[in-house]
């Protein structure tokens, strides 16, 4: 059994900063910052970690109350923020994830900082939702290595129901475009292939030496032969 964990912003669609947005929104209208500090970034990280990274940074008691407020919040006006904004499915990602699905012996999921309902909205929004029925997500942990133990022990779960056996899979791969997806990959013994398809360049990536490095995610033959090495 192989389990194909993805990535979700800059890796399956683009949302034209929706993320980014509904978060500036949601400070600016609940905790009154009217800009918020741009020293906090975004890309390959936490909800929880970038609301806490903006609690501090505008002077926000870091509660659970505030973070539960912020989540309440965020997602009212994450929906609205996505349909104002162009963004995309990226290039090949259907294909990929219809390819996989079809594959016996390979379970896909989804390793992800949004959290689950805010990976809920922008993957239905996008179409891509069905194909995906667990995954790790950004309510509870801060850290993205945290996040992959998460989706590892789901998969597991599904994997022990399904073959009535213990262990667990024995190959899982992780599907990102930031050189945190290599990073969390690597903290769960998982492998790591990349596509510089968010905002990062193919060198930063290249840097922290990726199994595998595609240009973008149409590059199905390549992560298919690796699946099956
Ligand atoms: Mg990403």
């Amino acid at each position: 059994m192989k389990v194909v964990l993805f990535d979700i912003d800059g890796t399956l669609i683009l949302t034209g900063g929706a993320g980014n947005r509904a978060f500036a929104k949601t400070f600016a209208d609940v905790f009154g910052v009217p800009q918020i500090s741009s020293n906090v970034s975004f890309a390959g990280r936490s909800d929880k970690a970038i609301s806490h990274d903006l609690f501090r940074a505008h002077g926000i008691p870091e509660t659970p109350e505030n973070w539960a407020t912020f989540q309440r919040e965020y997602l009212v006006r994450l929906g609205p923020t996505l349909a104002s904004l162009a963004g995309e499915v990226l290039p090949g990602v259907v294909e990929l994830v219809e390819k996989l699905q079809a594959l016996d012996g390979v379970d896909i999921g989804l390793l992800t900082g949004n959290i689950r309902a805010g990976a809920e909205q922008k993957l239905t929004h996008y179409g891509l939702w069905q194909y995906f029925e667990f995954g790790g997500f950004g309510d509870r942990q801060t850290e993205r290595a945290e996040i992959a133990r998460e989706a590892v022990a789901a998969a597991r779960e599904r994997w022990s129901a399904k073959s009535q056996a213990n262990g667990g899979p024995d190959r899982i791969v992780v599907i990102g475009d930031t050189e945190h997806d290599i990073r969390c990959a690597r903290a769960v013994g998982a492998y790591a292939v990349a596509a510089p398809t968010g905002h990062t360049p193919s060198e930063v990536l290249a840097k922290e030496n990726p199994d595998l490095l595609v240009n973008t995610l149409e590059d199905h033959a390549a992560i298919l032969e690796y699946l099956a090495a």
